[in-house]
Formats: C-alpha cells, sequence, structure tokens
C-alpha cells in the first residue's frame, strides 16, 4: 500500500483538482491519500481568528469567502446536480460548526492555541470531504477518515505537535484494516491529530507533509509519495539557475538539510518518521506523473559527485551576544535560550566562540528576539547587536565532512569570486556545509558555486 501526501500547491482552483481527481482515480484504488487544503484556505481560515476577535460582523464574510472558494472548486468537479447538493449539505454543517467557533472567539475575546489550532485544521477537514465524494460521484470506491477517528495521536503541543508513533501505528493499523480494500481509496485530512486528552493539535505551518510521513510510517507502506507542481529536489534553485537539474537520488540526511535551508520541497520534519521506518519518499510531479522524480532513502550515494545541491535562505538574521569566557561559564546559553523561547521565538541556528555567540533567527523575529534578551536580569551579557542582511548558503552531498577538497573548493570559489564569508558551520552535519554571506552577494556566490560543482 502506498501512503501519497497531495499539497495545497496541486489544489490550487477547480481545473488543478480536477486533474488531480483523474490521477487518483486512475493510479490510486488500494492507497492512502493524505491532503492539504486547498491553496490559501489554511492563510483565510487564521486571519479569520484575528477578523472574530476584533470585529464579530466580519464572521459572516470570512464563511461565505471560504464557502464561494470551496463551492466554484466543486462545480468544476461534480456534473451531476444532485450529487452536488448532497455535497453541499454535508459541507454546510462543517462550515456551520466553524462559524460557531469563530462565534466563540468573538464572544469570549480570547483565541486561546486549543481554539487557534481547531479552526486551523477546518482546510483539510473540507478538501478531504469534497476529494473522496467526488470520486464517490464517478462511481469509485472513496472514504475519508478522519485522524481523530483514526486516532493520530499527538503529543499534546499547540500548533507544533509531534505524533507518538507507537500508539498511532496501533490505532492506523487497526481502523484501516477494517476499511481498505483493493478498489478503496482512502483519504485522510493532513496538518493535525488529536492528543491522548482529545486536543486537536497541528503539527505546525505546512505539517502535512509530516502526517503524511506518520501516516506512512505507522502503517509501514510500501513508499511515501508526494505529489507536487514540481519535478522534485533540483541542484540549486530554478529562479536563481534556469539550467539547474534534478536530483535523482538523495539520502535523507541530504533530503532534511535541503528542506531546510529553503528548497520548499518538504517539510523540515518529513524525513523524521519515515527514516526511522526505512519507507522510502518519492518526489512526484503531477504535470508529468511517469518521470521519476526525485527518490529519498538511506543510500543514495553517487559515484563521484558529492555535493547535489547549492541551497540558500535569505529569511535569516543574527543576534549577537558578547560576553567574555563563554565557554567556561556555566549557563549562560540556557538563559538566552530559554528566554527567546518563552517569547515563542525559534532558534534556527547557533555558532559561538569564546566572545561571543551568534544566533541565527529568522528575519521575522529578529527585533523582538533582541529585545527580549535585552531585559534578562542581571544581564548575563555585555553587549548585543543584530545582523539583518545577510544570507545562508548551504552545499548539500552525504560525505562531505570526511571528504578532504570539499569545503576548500567551495571557500576558493566564493573568495575568487570577491565574496567575504561572515560566518561558517562545518562539521555539525555529514551532509552539508553552511555560511554566511552579505546578501548583495547571494546571486553571485550561488552561480559560482553551482558552476564549480555542477557545470
Ligand atoms: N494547510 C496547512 C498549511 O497551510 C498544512 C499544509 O498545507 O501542509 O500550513
Ligand atoms: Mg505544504
Amino acid at each position: 500500500m502506498k501512503v501519497i501526501k497531495i499539497g495545497g500547491g496541486c489544489l490550487k482552483d477547480g481545473p488543478a483538482a480536477g486533474k488531480i481527481i483523474k490521477l487518483i482515480s486512475k493510479r490510486g484504488e488500494g492507497d492512502v491519500f493524505v491532503l492539504s487544503a486547498f491553496y490559501g484556505v489554511t492563510n483565510i481560515l487564521i486571519a479569520g481568528i484575528q477578523k472574530a476577535l476584533e470585529n464579530e460582523d466580519t464572521i459572516p464574510s470570512v464563511i461565505s469567502k471560504l464557502k464561494s472558494l470551496h463551492h466554484t472548486i466543486i462545480k468544476s468537479l461534480i456534473d451531476d446536480g444532485n450529487k452536488r447538493k448532497q455535497l453541499s449539505k454535508d459541507l454546510s454543517k462543517i462550515f456551520q460548526e466553524l462559524e460557531r467557533y469563530y462565534y466563540g472567539i468573538s464572544f469570549t475575546r480570547e483565541a486561546t492555541p486549543r481554539m487557534k489550532d481547531m479552526i486551523a485544521t477546518y482546510g483539510e477537514r473540507i478538501s478531504a470531504v469534497i476529494l473522496s465524494k467526488s470520486l464517490s460521484s464517478m462511481g469509485k470506491q472513496s472514504c475519508c477518515l478522519l485522524p481523530e477517528d483514526a486516532g493520530i495521536i499527538t503529543d499534546g503541543k499547540f500548533m507544533d505537535a509531534s505524533a507518538i508513533m507507537s500508539k498511532t501505528s496501533k490505532n492506523l493499523t487497526a481502523a484501516l484494516d477494517s476499511i481498505i480494500t483493493p478498489q478503496k481509496i482512502v483519504f485522510i485530512p493532513g496538518f493535525y491529530g488529536i492528543s491522548e486528552s482529545g486536543d486537536i493539535t497541528t503539527f505546525g505551518r505546512g505539517g502535512s507533509d509530516y502526517s503524511a510521513a506518520v501516516v506512512a510510517a505507522s502503517i509501514n507502506a510500501e513508499v511515501l509519495e508526494i505529489w507536487k507542481d514540481t519535478q522534485g529536489f533540483m541542484t540549486a534553485d530554478p529562479d536563481n539557475i534556469p539550467h539547474c537539474k534534478l536530483i535523482p537520488k538523495l539520502t535523507y540526511e541530504e533530503a532534511a538539510e535541503l528542506s531546510y535551508t529553503g528548497a520548499g520541497i518538504l517539510h523540515p520534519r518529513t524525513v523524521e518518521p519515515v527514516k526511522k521506518a526505512g519507507i522510502a519518499i518519492a518526489i512526484k510531479n503531477t504535470y508529468n506523473p511517469d518521470a521519476k522524480g526525485s527518490l529519498i532513502t538511506k543510500n543514495a550515494h553517487t559515484a563521484n559527485k558529492i555535493i547535489k545541491s547549492v541551497s540558500y535562505t535569505a529569511d535569516i538574521a543574527v543576534l549577537k551576544i558578547y560576553a567574555s569566557g563563554i565557554g567556561a561559564r556555566f549557563g549562560i546559553l540556557s538563559q538566552i535560550t530559554e528566554n527567546l523561547t518563552s517569547s515563542g521565538i525559534n532558534i534556527r541556528s547557533v555558532v559561538t566562540s569564546q566572545t561571543c555567540i551568534s544566533l541565527l533567527l529568522s528575519r521575522k523575529d529578529i527585533e523582538m528576539g533582541h529585545q527580549s534578551i535585552k531585559k534578562i536580569r542581571p544581564r548575563p551579557f555585555e553587549k548585543s547587536s543584530i545582523v539583518t542582511d545577510v544570507a545562508l548558503v548551504s552545499i548539500v552531498g552525504e560525505g562531505l565532512q570526511n571528504n578532504r577538497g570539499v569545503a576548500a573548493k567551495c571557500f576558493t570559489a566564493v573568495s575568487d569570486a570577491n565574496v567575504n564569508i561572515e560566518m561558517i558551520s562545518f562539521g555539525t552535519s555529514t551532509a552539508a556545509l553552511y555560511f554566511l554571506i552579505h546578501e548583495d552577494k547571494l546571486d553571485t556566490t550561488i552561480n559560482v558555486l553551482h558552476d564549480i560543482f555542477f557545470d
């Protein structure tokens, strides 16, 4: 049995969804599909929370926007007027529930993490019903299984939950055993699970990739396929390097590193569950479903090339904290990281020396992070500053750590191009080397690196 994840990028509108429905009906019998919401829906749902907090009168317009977006899609998916009416009836119950949650927020003037997570899941709840009913209307055997009914159990952390694999595996195997047949097409809404105390908890934005990996690992699927509107992992971002090439095979580590620096192909946490279970991930292009795409497995070494991709993110900034003898002082790093964590700020990476701790944060968090650590009393550091005009570049390839000359080749090329390297992190991952450069030099850097490693 395969587990197949379909992303919001493939569910942009009616015609796009229609194409997916055709693909599923041809290839998906006996498989399990984990879905994202239709494109843009989760954003509307989350924006609706703030609107409801501010003014109750905005709720009807949020609901009607969602209704009309979905009804346009349904119109192009289901021809039969009666079947369409039936589906609209089923959906109106779901919209009513959602509306009640918004009024609850508005009435109590409070959006708790529990409430926010519950509301955020409605996009997936709706897309799963629509796709499943569309296939049924074509005479296919199809059903929808909700994570709370299937027993996808989480640790209960709102907006950033993790699945408890042992329990989930037991529950899901039993739930699917009783419904799956060689003809059946099963849809599971992605993005969330349920905690042991019954709370709906999401896996964080973009988390339906992770959901699919959890489902695949739990039922020991033959493969996890990720259906996307792109070819797969590439040797660089096609926006920077139009002649970049597809990477046919990657290791789990390489895929995880590339997901982290922005390739946008997979949610960074997707690899975790399937790697443990030894299940391959296949990235498939819905525009060319017979193409090989990228395959992610344990061993994917290529004979003579170590570097598989040059990647980057500009969503990075550095929080520098100066203090003397950092390596000899107890607790300074934990004081700072605890402070940031309690302000809800994610630390993307840390590099330290004896006189300076450099924390890499998302750009949107840098100002708040800086203000937050300045409030620590007594102040454990002498000075602090931020750097925002940087970009993080990485070269990724399993084995770069223990093969002589790869780092030298990289840095020589960068320095020959007159680019100054502001910070390096090397040796912490077996598959990636990271460094910071001035943002203005990003294009030059990516180009010279792609040239020396791929041309
Ligand atoms: N719909 C959710 C989001 O937009 C989850 C996902 O699509 O992966 O974050
Ligand atoms: Mg996604």
